[in-house]
């Protein structure tokens, strides 16, 4: 609940800055466009100053309470993906296994949320840092500016790799929010390409046109502008973080404790070419272009018994009647049925459970 709160809170003020920047923004120009102040700075690990392997302790007080998610989560290894439909030419439905044996602290009851921490794809991650001109093998780490007046939480776990911040923490295939793009013009030095960049974040139909209908990815709009410059400390701040998807789990705690099943609907989808658009793609790529769902195409790519991911556990509203005789009316509002297998599952096993446990006691209390 907590966790829903602070997501629809950051949303929520997300939407009132874009708000107004729709109206405001050529009153502001100056302001949008500064370089932002920083309460944080980054440091490269090099000969000198290598950074220790022992992980930073992160009280909840420093932490980012939007994602805290990054720094509280746990590994379990995916032990089986079987695809569901015969003819996958319509689309794909995985059913996947993760084995939760050894996480001592986690339990799950029916019909419980798994939230997934998705992974953006390699080649995703080589065009951004191609773009940026990041080497993504280097390694940083995140300091805090002291005497800020307010107090600065960590967005995400340091040290790590440009690579692993890209992976883990990028929302880069999102189509971005106005706001985003208007913080990285700054850093355009090319400009024609500045120029480009207001048109697109100022004129509120060009946006709609070649941002919204067009659904570009975050990446895909970085590529528009090849001479950004835009350090590293500046790209964390303005980059959309990656938030976790939710799967309803389907099966059911009682009859299968250790090992979580989710059924999973892959997300693809055909999408216009840029060719005739007024800000046509560099990459040959995307004369096909398709979008490929974050967390299902991650998953989807899983390799069983190799692959782990992070996980946790969100608790449902959903609580089963005491008694198994009691109707229920199950509704699918629209993001799937998942919950229903598990509540079959459910309801058959404490049913047979019950029904032999009655049998047993009478054959055991039955007098010879
Ligand atoms: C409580 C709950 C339970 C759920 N249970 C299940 C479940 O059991 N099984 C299940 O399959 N799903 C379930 N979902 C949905 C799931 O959480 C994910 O939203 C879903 O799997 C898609 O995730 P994704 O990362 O693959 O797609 P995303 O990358 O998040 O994309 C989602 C949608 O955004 C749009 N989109 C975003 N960016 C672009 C772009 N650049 N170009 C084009 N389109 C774009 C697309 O229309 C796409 O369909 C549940 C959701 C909730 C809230």
């Amino acid at each position: 609940m907590e966790e829903d709160f602070e997501e629809w809170k950051d949303r929520f003020i997300r939407y009132l800055k874009d708000q107004s920047s729709s109206t405001t923004l050529d009153d502001n120009e100056n302001e949008q466009e500064a370089y932002p102040e920083l309460d944080f700075k980054i440091e490269f690990e090099n000969e000198e100053n290598g950074f220790n392997n022992t992980h930073h302790h992160y009280p909840s007080s420093e932490i980012t309470a939007s994602t805290k998610f990054y720094f509280s989560n746990f590994n379990s290894l995916c032990v089986e993906k079987r695809e569901l439909r015969s003819d996958t030419s319509n689309g794909s439905t995985i059913h996947l296994e993760f084995d939760i044996s050894n996480l001592k602290t986690i339990n799950y009851e029916t019909a419980d949320n798994l939230a997934i921490l998705p992974k953006i794809s390699e080649e995703v991650v080589n065009r951004v840092g191609d773009v940026l001109g990041y080497d993504l093998t280097s390694y940083f780490k995140i300091s805090p500016i002291l005497n800020k007046k307010k107090k600065f939480k960590f967005p995400f776990p340091t040290p790590t790799t440009i690579q692993t911040f890209l992976t883990n923490y990028c929302d880069l295939i999102s189509i971005p929010r106005r706001s985003t793009i208007t913080s990285i013009l700054p850093y355009i030095t090319d400009e024609g390409e500045y120029q480009n960049c207001k048109r697109l974040v100022k004129d509120k139909d060009c946006w709609k046109t070649e941002v919204e209908e067009m659904k570009r990815s975050f990446y895909e709009i970085l590529e528009l502008f090849p001479s950004l410059e835009i350090p590293l400390d500046h790209f964390i701040h303005v980059c959309p973080k990656l938030q976790p998807r939710y799967y309803t789990i389907s099966s059911s705690s009682k009859v299968s404790p250790n090992i979580i099943h989710i059924t999973v609907s892959v997300i693809r989808e055909e999408l216009d070419d840029l060719s005739t658009s007024d800000f046509p793609s560099h990459y040959e790529e995307d004369d096909d272009r398709v979008f490929h769902g974050v967390c299902t195409t991650y998953l989807s790519n899983l390799d069983p018994h190799y692959d782990s991911i992070q996980m946790f556990i969100r608790e449902s509203s959903f609580f089963h009647p005491e008694s198994l005789s009691t109707p229920l009316i199950l509704i699918g509002p629209g993001f799937g049925l998942n919950h229903q297998p598990s509540i079959f599952i459910y309801t058959f096993y404490v049913s047979f459970f019950r029904n032999w446990i009655c049998s047993y006691e009478s054959i055991a209390t039955r007098e010879i």
